[in-house]
């Protein structure tokens, strides 16, 4: 049996990032980048406005103010979207100029229409401007050729827009693991048929399912086996060499139809450790299986009880696909925040007490759900986090500076 904290380094010593590949900009969010993306505008890529109002040259408006405005004629108005090359503006006049239009070269600021008053062919400038004002100049942010953004960033919306914004339809980003979810168990029916005596429905792949959906991983298989020796080795056998995250559910434990390990062992996949000193999810197995292209398959055999399994999957197998699709930071993601109530605790085990964060007068404070079996699922469906209680820890006193980590997925 191993600590948690131990557990997670031997699974994330064989978890590496996977090689790079193409991906559309509608398909890249969640995905990271594999190279550095430079681009081949000028961004902005020419002197454009930056406000709506009206092109001057800055001596026109020198001494310009509200009681006592310069007029001058208006020769134009310029469009955002247009071509200005043959856009010119003499002294003495203005050009009406939309935000985001091409700014003409002889302008020199543009005087935001909040200090201009219209009269037909005229405007009267009631400030005066500096050289440069509101005018987006070309390049000012990149120029052509530049690097803007680093390999290893994370694609968020706001990635995808700057994509977007230097003209590019793909994007080299890491590729994705292919997962394989065998939930195992006689027990377990698929919602939407009638339970006979002793049955139960099977959640654990539409949980684990729904939580690969969020972190993106759309590879994904799923496979119900029966308890049988031969049943979950020929299962885990076939999904193997198509998979590089392999992930058992069930089984793992010490009953008499627990045949995981067994079959791990059959079918060559090395044992890296069994069992975790932790609460939910102690009976969880990671192993490597080697496969002769030298892309290793990493095997998660997970418990069977749902908030064990999501719980196991949390700890150890989001890191991993973290790690894989090219995420630099995959630590723990948390905060401490204050305990609402007690809580008590036997030392021995570190726990993972399913709770509730809130921010309450700006402080995080968190409470324990009701319903902390491993069992249980309305507790975890309540819960936005884990608490983390310590294996040493006498329990906790209410107002108690707690670490909490947050159950998200991305
Ligand atoms: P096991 O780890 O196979 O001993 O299962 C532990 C507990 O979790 C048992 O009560 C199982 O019935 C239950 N369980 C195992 N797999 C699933 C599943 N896929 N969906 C719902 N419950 C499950
Ligand atoms: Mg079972």
């Amino acid at each position: 049996m191993i600590e948690l904290d131990e557990a997670r380094s031997a699974v994330l010593d064989h978890a590496a990032p996977l090689p790079a590949t193409k991906a559309a900009l509608e398909s890249a969010l969640g995905c990271v980048l594999a190279m550095p993306v430079c681009t081949t505008l000028d961004l902005p890529s020419f002197d454009n406005s930056a406000v709506d109002g009206f092109g001057v040259q800055v001596d026109d408006v020198a001494g310009a103010s509200e009681g006592s405005p310069i007029r001058l004629e208006l020769t134009g108005t310029v469009r955002a979207g247009e071509d200005v090359s043959g856009v010119a503006l003499s002294k003495g006049k203005a050009l009406k100029i939309m935000t985001g239009a091409p700014v003409p070269a002889d302008v020199e600021a543009v005087i935001m229409r909040e200090y201009c008053r219209e009269e037909g062919e005229f405007v009267h400038i009631q400030r005066p401007a500096k050289p440069g004002e509101n005018i987006r100049r070309k390049g000012e942010e990149f120029q052509h050729g530049q690097q803007v953004l680093d390999a290893g960033t994370r694609v968020t919306p706001a990635v995808v827009g700057m994509l977007a914004t230097v003209g590019l339809t793909e994007v080299e980003v890491h590729r994705k693991p292919r997962v394989a979810v065998l939930v195992t168990g006689d027990e377990l029916v698929k919602p939407g048929t009638a339970l006979q005596p002793g049955q139960i429905y099977e959640s654990n792949s539409f949980a684990l399912a729904a939580i690969l959906r969020e972190m993106g991983i759309d590879d994904v298989q799923l496979l119900h086996l029966r308890d049988e020796r031969a049943v979950i080795t020929e299962g885990i056998r076939e999904s193997l060499d198509d998979s590089d995250i392999l992930i058992t559910v069930g089984g793992v434990s010490v009953g008499d139809f627990d045949y995981v390990k067994q079959a791990m062992a059959d079918l060559g996949v090395e044992q890296i450790f069994w069992k975790i000193n932790m609460k939910p999810g102690k009976p969880n197995f990671v192993g490597v299986y080697r496969k002769e292209s030298g892309a290793d398959t990493l095997v998660f055999g997970l418990p069977g009880n749902p908030v064990s399994a999501q719980v196991s999957f949390h700890h150890l197998v989001k890191p991993a696909i973290l790690k894989m699709i090219g995420v630099a930071n995959v630590d723990r993601q948390g905060l401490l925040a204050e305990l609402a109530t007690d809580i008590q605790h036997k030392p021995g085990r570190r726990e993972f007490l399913r709770g509730v964060l809130e921010t309450k007068q700006g402080r995080p404070v968190v409470r324990p759900v009701s319903g902390q079996g491993s069992h249980m699922q309305g507790g975890l469906a309540k819960a936005n986090c884990l608490i983390d209680v310590p294996p040493d820890c006498p329990g906790f006193k209410q107002g108690d500076q707690v670490f909490v980590e947050l159950l998200t997925w991305r």
